[in-house]
């Protein structure tokens, strides 16, 4: 009998190239140059390109994306005909090129409309386009794009779930903020979404592909029971219609509760996440579907410990049909380690890059197959040397840093109550930048150039230190309060750092999407963590001896040091952040010696890594704060801990932000409509704070009147001596016309509120 189950895959396929393909041809075709080759030509010989791979690899089931250019909720938004009206006219979905225009248009906005909203892929650094959904939805069925390439039977075209897609989603409405769907509103449009996946469906089985896979990660949220049913219900109609069998994928996560679920639908099969998850893996698995089991981690870059996965899978093999897979797409990891030559070679014979993770998957199924080759054995034997060298490697173990750890004590994280510590002497309202200025073209070059050789360190050190000069003198003529450096010597908040720690190392060609043709370079914690040598004190003296204003000490934070990384899996990520903290203490120490009486510490991801599951959140939100007060609590009373940290959804997080006990914390909160202030007022908020005043998202310049009239609304919510004035944001990705535009009027605006308080 033919199962048609298959043996061997990945969970889903990256998409920007090996060489970074797809992020040239969009950025070519965008600035409306014709002569090279289009975004989805070279889409299309990538997809076929990887499949061959993939096939070569012993692959036998080809996950599949279609022609998808920018993000796969993108797509999955223009397959359901749902692309936002202000992008589409009735011609849109009628050919391919225009849809993709339009697809253009959601992601990047146009002159006359802004873009749609694009936030964080769970609990990645990846960002999708929010779906916008208006009250009187209807969906339709356009899968063109999805069906591009598809060539045999064991093509397995991807598409993102329907319960996900909604969960995801925002509703829309003239004169409202967007906001997620009710568990209601939810449940009433996941029938006639079915519907238009029905469509889908059928117009992609009939190339005859034998398998097809809805991703469904939201069920690694919390599924209101009241959606249950929905599910169910969605389910049995997407398998009923259909004689080609539904995989239904789930990852970031432990699936256990989402096999739970699903076994009472007539799904074929169902992918599971056992990185995330724990030991006992998938109890609820009745062995009637294909599992296909995600040993392989999808998101990080360590080489597997087969021998252990092999276990794993041989214990699950007994139980039921099982197919090897990664835990996630691999998008979120770099393609190859080949170009890595500059990586030290035992850190390298660590690591697995896409291609390495293709070639696990391939040699753990010859093995459970019983047709192991000898390389398959050699791979085997080599993993488990590796585990062995990183147990015990001097490169990863300092007995120095550990013992550090083990004798911190809870005092070290708790400063003097606020209320006690004196505060400096300021003007009420005092304004400051949360820290970057400009990256100019002349300074990006400077770095090119110091990269090719071209220009010496000394050289380009001198041009930094007049950077840093004339970006004081600026801040003097605007008459801002608390100066900043202005970071010109940065090219990375957490690469930075990360370049001058020991346990950290870079690479050269490590890129990863981070959304449309952004990519990223995360650099990777290996070992136990510590300062070598001072590393910002000296930008901070530059900068205090050109002024006689204080200037605010600028460091990166121990949670986002990990969140922007690849982190080691070898002890619990709470342990590593403890020693990230530790070395910034030491650096928090050094500039108040150097004479600091500010010292912000960022924290942009604080929210990034909080678990899916609010069961979860409470114990991470422990660590992660505690590890932030261990950074910063070693400071006198009277020198100011300032924190930062961008996302709009801040109501949610007061709490945390109380926790951490900065004497400042600027936020992000203009596109919010400052709703934020009601809930500091609710909350009680009793520490210093600087809602951001001026979005430096958009390249606008508030104009002095609109920046006073959030002032005074901020003034009225929120005690004046506890508010400060600032951007919503570091200003490197903004010119310095409106920088200095924006300011004057900001300046403005607070010498003016600050007038009727003090009167
Ligand atoms: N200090 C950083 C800057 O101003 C903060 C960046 C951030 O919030 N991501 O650029
Ligand atoms: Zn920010």
């Amino acid at each position: 009998m033919t199962t048609y189950n298959f043996r061997a895959t990945v969970a889903s396929p990256p998409r920007i190239g090996p060489n970074r393909e797809l992020k040239h041809a969009l950025e070519s075709h965008w600035a409306g140059n014709t002569s090279g080759p289009t975004p989805w030509a070279v889409a299309r010989e990538l997809n076929a390109a990887y499949a061959e791979q993939l096939r070569a690899a012993g692959l036998d089931s080809v996950p599949w994306l279609g022609i998808s250019l920018y993000d796969q909720m993108l797509d999955m938004t223009a397959a359901l005909g749902v692309l936002p009206a202000r992008f589409t006219t009735p011609d849109t979905y009628a050919s391919v090129e225009q849809l993709l225009a339009a697809c253009f248009a959601t992601a990047r906005g146009t002159a006359e409309h802004p873009a749609a909203a694009m936030t964080k892929w769970f609990d990645t650094n990846y960002h999708y386009i929010v779906p916008e959904l208006e009250s009187e939805v209807s969906f339709s069925a356009h899968p063109e794009l999805l069906l591009d390439g598809i060539a045999g039977p064991e093509f397995r075209p991807v598409l993102i779930g329907p319960y996900t897609f909604l969960r995801l989603a925002r509703r829309v409405a003239e004169g409202q903020a967007p906001r997620p769907l009710t568990p209601a509103e939810l449940s009433d449009l996941l029938p006639s979404l079915t519907q238009a996946y029905v469509e889908l469906i059928g117009a992609l089985a009939a190339t005859g592909v034998r398998w097809i896979q809805l991703d469904e990660p939201a069920l690694m949220l919390d599924v209101p029971i009241e959606h249950n049913d929905a599910i169910i219900a969605a389910y049995e109609t997407l398998a009923g219609a259909t004689e080609v069998r539904l995989l239904v994928a789930t990852y970031f996560g432990d699936g256990n509760s989402a096999v739970e679920l699903l076994q009472r639908t007539p799904v074929a099969g169902i992918a599971v996440d056992l990185v995330t998850s724990a030991a006992d893996p998938v109890p609820a698995w009745d062995g009637t579907k294909l599992l296909v089991a995600g040993v392989i981690d999808g998101r990080n870059v360590w080489r597997t410990d087969l021998r252990r996965a092999k276990e794993q899978l041989e214990a699950l093999q007994q139980r039921g049909p099982i197919a090897v897979s990664t835990s996630c797409s691999l998008l979120h990891v770099p393609y190859s380690l080949e170009p890595e030559t500059a990586l030290d070679a035992e850190l390298r014979r660590w690591l697995a890059f896409g291609a390495s993770k293709i070639d696990e998957v391939g040699t753990l199924a010859r093995l459970l197959g019983g047709t192991a080759r000898p390389e398959d054995q050699a791979l085997v034997e080599l993993s488990a040397r590796v585990w062995e060298e990183r147990r015990t490697s001097p490169r990863i173990h300092n007995e120095q840093v550990r013992d550090r750890v083990r004798g911190v004590t809870e005092a070290d994280r708790r400063r003097t109550p606020f209320d006690q510590r004196p505060r400096p002497e300021l003007p009420v309202l005092p304004t400051t930048t949360i820290g970057s200025f400009p990256q100019t073209k002349e300074i990006r070059s400077a770095r090119a150039r110091l990269r090719q050789g071209v220009i010496s360190a000394a050289e380009y050190d001198s041009q930094m230190v007049a950077e840093v000069r004339a970006v004081i003198r600026a801040q003097e003529e605007l008459g801002l309060d608390v100066l900043v450096h202005g970071e010109p010597e940065r090219n990375d908040m957490v690469q930075y750092f990360s370049e001058q720690l020991d346990g950290y190392a870079a690479t050269d060609y490590g890129w990863v999407q981070s959304y449309g043709s952004r990519c990223v370079r995360p650099p990777i914690l290996y070992g136990d963590v510590s300062r070598p040598a001072p590393m910002t004190v000296r930008w901070f003296e530059v900068a205090q001896r050109a002024t006689e204003k204080p200037v605010k000490g600028m460091l990166t934070g121990p949670v986002t040091m990990l969140a922007w990384s690849f982190v080691r899996d070898d002890q619990p990520l709470s342990e590593t952040a403890d020693q990230v903290a530790l070395a910034l203490r030491d650096e928090v120490a050094d500039l108040e010696a150097a004479g600091a009486r500010f010292i912000q510490v960022d924290e942009p991801a604080i929210r990034e890594l909080l678990p899916l599951r609010v069961a979860d959140q409470p114990a991470y939100l422990a660590w992660a704060t505690g590890a932030f007060r261990l950074a910063t609590s070693g400071v006198a009373d009277s020198t100011q801990i300032h924190t930062h940290m961008c996302y709009s959804q801040f109501a949610e997080l007061i709490d945390t932000i109380l926790d951490l006990d900065a004497d400042v914390t600027s936020i992000e909160s203009s596109r919010a409509g400052m709703g934020v202030l009601q809930a500091l007022a609710q909350h009680n908020f009793h520490l210093g704070i600087g809602p951001g005043i001026w979005d430096i998202h958009s390249p606008r310049v508030p104009s002095e009147a609109e920046i006073e009239h959030l002032l005074t609304q901020a003034v009225r919510h929120v005690d004046p001596a506890l508010l400060w004035v600032n951007p919503d944001c570091g200003l490197k990705t903004r010119g310095w016309a409106e920088t200095t535009a924006s300011l004057q009027n900001l300046v403005a605006a607070a010498h003016e509120v600050r007038a009727t308080i003090t009167a």
